[in-house]
């Protein structure tokens, strides 16, 4: 039912000319008249309909009217309908009325004021749809609470299985972690064994093995090499899964330090040239001291690594601000990448070129990428074939410990 739905008016009276001069009357209120001519057809109509208001003819042939009225309260349905009694202003019947007092009743005496008839009816119309408007709204606010109970129910239920899915995946990874990094510790023994006796071999048996067998062991030795190398890699990649990396204000121009004396052997060499220039007033940068040597001494490591045969290797290195961040700079006069490989480079064992013209292993740049990422911050290159390549990582600015 809507809150403009009518509301049903039962009227009850064996004279017909009664039940019409009712009927005009409250025509005007617009709402459902609903006619019944005797007591026991009144009840059959409450049984089948709610009513806002009953008016009830006292003086009725069989069944009267406060007979009907006390069998229309036991019904469920109508035990609280309000009950107008229509009766003549006869004091016996006062007395009944008044001994009545089951539910809202009221009664009018005959004769009648059509005005005062039309406005109590209307009161009860009143009171009636108002409770009918009370009624659907709580229906409302139960069904809103429903479907927002049931929401949450789903939500909480997406939110556990997200966590579920985290964990696992938590586990999961951490397993993995341990499983390569036994793996790659465990497989260190075996090849120092295999490098070990190669070298052995070609050392104390040189006398009696020919030219041939004396380049097959060189080459198990530098496998071997190459293979230790590569675990080495994976190994120092995986620990910077595992490890907690703890950040703390670090000055740049002292990582530096640290970073040269790692790579002077590769600077040495190739009679490469380094150009730092970070002013001593660089703000600080958190991060994790051996992360921090290790990314930025493998950027260094590249540097001089892929440069054109012949060409002296030149880096620069040098620091800039940028808002929240500070971002260190490594350039060199290298062969440089093509654009399309910029991303894919910082990926593990991804290599633009065979290990013969330039060896390594392809974990240089994830950990480099891993290692800012797991500092908060990022890595990234700027390159043309040709032109040489500028790396650079970004950390977030530190105050200066006191
Ligand atoms: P690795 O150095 O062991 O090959 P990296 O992960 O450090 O592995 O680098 C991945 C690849 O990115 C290299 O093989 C190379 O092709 C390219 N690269 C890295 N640094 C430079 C650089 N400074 N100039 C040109 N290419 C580079």
């Amino acid at each position: 039912m809507t809150a403009e739905a009518k509301a049903n008016i039962l009227l009850v009276d064996d004279r017909p000319e009664s039940l019409l001069a009712l009927e005009v009357v409250l025509a005007d209120l617009g709402q459902n008249l609903v006619r019944a001519d005797s007591g026991t057809q009144a009840l059959r109509c409450v049984l089948m309909q709610d009513f806002a208001v009953i008016l009830l003819d006292v003086h009725m042939p069989g069944m009267n009217g406060f007979e009907t009225a006390a069998l229309i309260r036991e019904r469920e349905r109508s035990m609280h309908t309000p009950i107008v009694f229509l009766t003549a202003s006869d004091q016996s019947e006062m007395a009944v009325f008044q001994g009545y007092s089951v539910g809202a009743v009221d009664y009018l005496i005959k004769p009648f004021a059509p005005e005062i008839l039309k406005s109590k009816v209307a009161v009860f119309v009143d009171l009636f749809q108002m409770r009918e408007k009370a009624r659907q709204q709580a229906n409302q606010l139960v069904a809103i609470n429903q479907n927002l109970e049931r929401e949450i129910a789903e939500r909480k239920r997406a939110e556990q299985e997200i966590e579920r899915r985290a964990d696992e995946l938590g586990a999961v990874n951490k397993e993995l972690e341990a499983f390569s990094y036994s793996v790659s510790h465990d497989l260190r023994a075996p090849l120092r064994a295999m490098q070990g006796f190669a070298q052995a071999l070609s050392e104390d048996f040189a006398d009696r093995l020919g030219p041939v067998a004396q380049d097959y062991t060189r080459r198990i030795v530098a496998a071997a090499c190459r293979m230790d190398a590569l675990i080495q890699d994976l190994l120092a990649y995986s620990r910077l899964s595992r490890v907690q990396i703890l950040l703390e204000p670090l000055d740049l121009r002292s990582v530096m330090a640290q970073v040269k004396a790692h790579t002077e052997g590769e600077f040495r060499e190739p009679g490469a040239l380094l150009e730092v220039a970070i002013p001593e007033a660089f703000p600080h940068v958190m991060a994790h001291p051996t992360t921090l040597v290790q990314v930025v001494t493998n950027l260094l490591t590249n540097a001089v690594k892929f440069v054109g045969s012949g060409v002296r290797p030149h880096v620069r290195v040098w620091a800039e601000e940028r808002d929240e961040w500070g971002r260190l700079w490594v350039e060199d006069n290298g062969i440089g990448i093509a654009p399309e490989h910029h991303d894919r480079i910082f990926r593990v064992f991804e290599r633009l070129h065979g290990s013969e013209m330039y060896p390594g292993t392809g974990i240089g740049l994830a950990i480099v990428a891993k290692g800012t990422e797991r500092m908060g911050g990022r890595a990234g290159v700027e390159s043309t074939p040709g032109k040489g390549s500028k790396f650079w990582i970004e950390l977030p600015k530190g105050d200066r410990p006191a």
